[in-house]
């Protein structure tokens, strides 16, 4: 069994989860509202109890509880002995000229995940990881490369959006000016995860961190500014529709079975047609009436005329908007950026055939800000990578076809 197919399988059909262990700290990263309201009454609190104690964690950014002002001392002593609210541990953060933020979090045992903070003029975007690695292996993905590690846990994906808020609305170049805190304009505004991994294949731990991402008392942002991008994983789309419905993202790429079995490989197992079908379902209950396909614009690969033609049949099917991204290359993927003038074409050609079409922006180019660059040196530095040597040979065969 493929390490995809172990994937799939593990997600449609969970193991049962190991009993928590006693005594150990509990994260309040970690617990969704329905979570933290249990364990603040199995203390004897009430519901707004955990309320506020969600406020301070995830709206406020506090850490130690002896600085939540308004909760009775017998409760933050309790909170002492028994709970941590613990992100991921800060392994590099690289800023980008345009502004672009990069944080690497170091996940143990040589693995590390990476966190993008993209601020734009309406709106401060956050790139989050999911998984360490990916399973799914797309040959253009520099994350998909370095194989899978492991899942994240809600503690670990929340404690993503915990740290760059607090990073953000905390600038210390501004402390260190004026000798004191200093609130930055630039908060997380839009989510989406579209990081490392495939969320929906690590789907109970993403359900929590939506969760709270969505929560009035935690980061209350609304659902159609928060995104999951996906590969495509049919039977978790409907899954999310019914538990947590938010913007929804297909890494598309291909617009026929053929071209996208090489580029997506998740696409053998779950096809187009099914895909689509997923998509119009989803749409039933979406806080968006369209969905975003994501194409990343490979040199030769799939930017011809023949894939313009496939993508307007595809827009047939589904409400739908294109993203066309600019490839950030690699040296290991062997593929190359379609020229600007081919993206514009391709964009041209969409828009005329009355798609709605955009172009990503290339940021943070001076940062490796491409998904999975900076974790991959990371674990070349740790000589625990596995290499697929045969990745790049896929696409370029048919490259040479198309
Ligand atoms: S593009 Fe997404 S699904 Fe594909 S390998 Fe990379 S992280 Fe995984």
């Amino acid at each position: 069994m493929s390490a995809l197919d172990s994937a799939i399988e593990e997600v449609l059909h969970p193991a049962a989860q190991a009993p928590a262990v006693r005594g150990a700290a509990i994260n309040l990263l970690g617990l969704d509202p329905a979570a933290l309201a249990e364990l603040v009454a199995q203390w004897g609190g009430k519901p707004f109890r955990a309320r506020q104690l969600s406020q301070w964690v995830h709206q406020r950014g506090v850490d130690h509880f002896a600085d939540m002002s308004d909760l009775a001392k017998e409760f933050r002593a309790q909170l002492e002995s028994r709970c941590v609210v613990q992100a991921p541990p800060l392994n590099i953060e690289k800023r980008s000229a345009d502004g672009t933020r990069k944080w690497l979090f170091d996940m143990g045992m040589g693995n590390a995940i990476e966190t993008v903070y993209i601020p734009e003029d309406d709106r401060g975007t956050l790139c989050i990881s999911s998984q360490a690695g990916c399973a799914v292996g797309c040959p253009f993905c520099s994350t998909g490369y370095q194989g899978f590690s492991r899942n994240l846990n809600t503690a670990e994906i929340v404690g993503q959006l915990w740290y760059a808020n607090r990073a953000l609305r905390l600038d210390p170049e501004g402390a260190r000016l004026n000798g004191a805190a200093v609130e930055s304009p630039q908060a997380v505004s839009n989510v989406v995860m579209m990081g490392m991994g495939e969320p929906l294949l690590n789907y109970d731990q993403l359900l929590g961190a939506l969760r709270l991402m969505v929560n009035d008392h935690a980061y209350g942002l609304s659902r159609r500014r928060v995104t999951v991008s996906t590969s495509g994983v049919v039977p978790m789309i409907d899954r999310l529709a019914r538990d947590c419905p938010v913007a929804l993202a297909v890494s598309l790429h291909a617009p026929t079975d053929d071209l996208r079995d090489e580029l997506v490989p998740l696409n053998r197992k779950y096809p187009l047609a099914e895909l689509l079908a997923a998509c119009n379902r989803y749409l039933e209950v979406a806080p968006r009436d369209f969905i975003t396909f994501e194409y990343i614009m490979l040199d030769g690969v799939n930017d011809g005329d023949e894939q313009v033609r496939g993508l307007v049949e595809v827009a047939r099917q589904v409400r739908c908007k294109f993203n066309l991204i600019p490839f950030n290359p690699f040296p290991q993927s062997g593929l190359k950026r379609s020229p600007p003038a081919r993206v514009r074409l391709f964009a041209q050609q969409l828009s005329d055939a009355g798609l709605t079409v955009t172009v990503r922006k290339t940021r943070g180019d001076d940062i490796d800000a491409a998904c999975g660059q900076l974790a991959g040196e990371v674990k070349d530095r740790t000589r625990i990578n596995e290499r697929k040597p045969d990745r790049a040979r896929i696409v370029i065969r048919n490259k040479e076809h198309g």
